[in-house]
């Protein structure tokens, strides 16, 4: 027998069972927050451009709802299985609460490969699938938002679809729409520069300028592009980025030793992150194998593309430069290889923590959208980097006072305050 498949939910059910124990939480409350509430599991039937219907698995995850209504992205994948979206649903619920925002966790996700779907499909899938959940999400009950593979024009498909089903506008209902439709100023940065403003303030503390470091970043997708443009203002260097390459069914990494040009990448990219790899080669990239972005002679890794790329397998061909990770993707690192990082000193920015931007700015378009009156672009990015920035510090001291990693620690503000909520309405 091989090894078993990797189950984000096991992990994410490991790294709360050991704060539940730092915490002292009594037997009913930890069973209640260590799996979902609500679960749907439904099949989406959609005509095919070319006539046949074709059935889509999706599945949407409210894992808890006690400090205000869910939220949560929505994923389209081939390899999406429901408990993937188990463990970023429970995630998401300690990212709202270590930032403090009142929205609950839940998370959703469709098995298909977008790339293999027309424009017209895809829209019949998002119609589909939030026809399937018209009953059971809205403005005060969950909030879904974009996540791996959808973006502004399918959140904007579902929108419709739900107006039209409940005969009314509303605006707050979903995220991560197009901006002048409802959509925020600056949610498409908001979640790679989260990850950078939590950079910026772990090198403060490792009394390192930013502009004297380099990075590799693992994903060429909306939250790894938006970092690397953050990261650059800040003076760092970018020297390698990795992306998935649909034509040959395997990940790339394109290095550039003294730093990658951004305009220039971004140009030879395509709307799944996908960069064009004989454009690349053409403008002097080197093309090296997917995980050799891990591998790098860099200050700074940031993966920002899936779960379980930095594993015991893979741990060992890291580089003894690297000083900090900052983890852009939902659940990057196994648990395991999260020790041997903080064994070797690795400062970690656990990701739900270094990506929370996103979400703090799906909870501003909600804000906005309900008082229907929008903020300018520099309101947005002001009021982000100050959620962000105030949640790394409480996290960041209540690690130095209790000798704890940063991810316990930041799970001990999430989950401390989550099953407060719970325990205060009175439910454990
Ligand atoms: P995206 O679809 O825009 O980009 C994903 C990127 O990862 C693409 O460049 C793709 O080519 C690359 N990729 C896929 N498989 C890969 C592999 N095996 N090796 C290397 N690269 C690979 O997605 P995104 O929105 O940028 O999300 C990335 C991660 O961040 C996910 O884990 C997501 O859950 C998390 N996240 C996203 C948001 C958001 O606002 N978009 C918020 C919080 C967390």
């Amino acid at each position: 027998m091989g090894p078993r498949p990797f189950n984000p939910f096991e992990t994410a059910q490991q790294q709360f069972d050991s704060v539940a124990d730092l915490l002292g939480l009594d037997d009913s409350c930890r069973d209640l927050l260590r799996s979902p509430l609500r679960e749907y599991h439904f099949t989406i039937p959609v005509r095919m451009d070319a006539g046949r219907v074709e059935l889509f698995r999706g599945f949407r995850v409210q894992h808890n709802d006690a400090r205000g209504p869910c939220a949560g992205g929505i994923r389209f994948h081939p390899q999406e299985t429901i408990d993937a979206v188990r463990a970023r649903a429970m995630w998401m619920t300690w990212k709202c609460a270590v930032v403090d925002i009142p929205l609950g966790g839940a998370m959703g996700g469709v098995i298909c490969d977008p790339h293999n779907l027309s424009t017209g499909e895809q829209e019949r899938l998002c119609r589909g699938w939030i026809r399937q959940l018209a009953r059971n999400i809205g403005p005060v009950i969950d909030v879904p938002a974009p996540d791996v593979m959808t973006g502004p024009q399918h959140m904007l498909w579902m929108l419709d679809e739900f107006e039209t089903i409940h005969r009314a506008k509303y605006p707050g209902f979903i995220t991560g729409k197009p901006v002048g439709m409802g959509g925020s100023a600056g949610r498409l940065e908001a979640t790679g520069y989260g990850v950078v403003h939590t950079i910026r303030e772990a090198l403060k503390e490792l009394r390192i300028r930013p502009g004297d470091t380099t990075a590799a970043i693992q994903g060429f997708g909306n939250v790894a592009r938006h970092a690397v443009q953050l990261y650059q203002q800040l003076g760092g260097t970018v020297t390698c980025v990795s992306c998935w390459d649909q034509n040959d069914q395997t990940a790339y990494a394109y290095r550039k030793k003294h730093g990658i040009d951004f305009e220039e990448l971004n140009s030879l990219t395509d709307h799944f992150g996908g960069i064009d790899k004989t454009k690349a080669e053409d403008s002097g990239y080197e093309k090296l194998p997917g995980g050799a972005w891990l591998e790098q002679d860099v200050d700074i890794l940031v993966p920002a593309a899936l779960e379980n790329q930095i594993n015991v397998e893979n741990i060992t061909n890291m580089s003894k430069r690297v000083k900090l990770m900052a983890e852009g993707a939902n659940g990057p690192t196994t648990p395991q290889a999260g020790q041997i990082l903080r064994d070797r000193g690795i400062f970690i920015v656990p990701d739900f923590l270094a990506n929370a931007g996103g979400v703090i700015c799906d909870y501003f378009e909600q804000v906005q959208c309900n008082a229907n009156y929008f903020w300018s672009k520099d309101e947005v990015f002001g009021k982000l980097d100050q959620k962000m920035t105030g949640a790394f510090i409480e996290v960041s001291d209540l690690a130095r006072k209790r000798n704890l990693s940063m991810r316990d620690a930041a799970n001990v503000i999430s989950i401390g305050r989550v099953a407060t909520a719970c325990r205060d309405r009175g439910w454990v």
